[in-house]
């Protein structure tokens, strides 16, 4: 029986570079869903289909084949074979994965996907459902979190690092948005799984969150 980690939370909170590195710690594969969603919200973007138009996405993306790949250890998406790791990154691609995540075909495909993923491989797995809906029985579930300044401070200093420019209330108006749009719409919405444990990054250091993860899958 493989192990599995469940890592939810909002956007920002640090889930990725932490679910990341405790992979690597543990020697797990890590399992970026949302990148997944991504793929088929840009596929949309690059295709012209109006991503609020349900019928429309969720036909679409019959033809958008997402597949993660591991190349040294590294993680990447591929989108009907072209790897678009990068691209996926982009402000108008997350938000297209909010809007496209709410279809119930593009769910079912992307979640039966992942939980296939956990079967054969001991995972760590980071998104909004995971403790929910895609491995109910995980070993470990987390719910991580910090407050939307918090998370909004940390996208306007990875923008800036990068040299591109940014709004830090645009940046947390956003990410306020976003948190709504996951945690209100019908199906499989953000929220804590009754057995998960709640962590705060807020005034946490990466290294200290993956202690305190490591310190409670014993
Ligand atoms: O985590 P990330 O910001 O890359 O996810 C992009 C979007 O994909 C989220 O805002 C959310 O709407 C959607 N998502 C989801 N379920 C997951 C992972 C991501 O609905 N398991």
């Amino acid at each position: 029986m493989s192990k599995q980690i469940a890592i939810d939370g909002p956007a920002g909170a640090g889930k990725s570079t932490i679910a990341k590195k405790l992979a690597s710690d543990l020697s797990f594969v890590y399992v970026d869903t949302g990148a997944m969603y991504r793929s088929i919200g840009l596929y949309m973007l690059k295709n012209g289909i109006d991503i609020h138009d349900k019928d429309a996405v969720e036909s679409a993306s019959k033809n958008a084949d997402v597949e993660l790949k591991y190349i040294d250890g590294t993680q990447h998406v591929l989108l009907n074979r072209d790897d678009v790791s990068t691209e996926i990154r982009e402000e108008q691609v997350g938000k297209a994965a909010s809007t496209v995540s709410q279809y119930p075909e593009v769910r079912k495909n992307l979640t039966a996907l992942q939980k296939k993923l956990a079967e054969t491989e001991n995972v760590v797995m980071d998104g909004r459902d995971i403790g929910t809906c895609v491995l109910p029985n995980a070993d470990l579930k987390i719910y991580l979190t910090a407050s939307a300044e918090v998370r909004g401070k940390r996208r306007f200093d990875e923008l800036e690092a990068k040299g591109e420019k940014a709004d830090l209330p645009t940046i947390i108006e956003d990410i306020k948005k976003r948190d709504e749009a996951d945690m209100t719409r019908e199906i499989s919405p953000l929220k804590k799984a009754d057995d998960a444990v709640l962590v705060d990054s807020s005034d946490m250091t990466i290294d200290e969150v993956v202690s305190k993860i490591k310190s409670l899958y014993v």
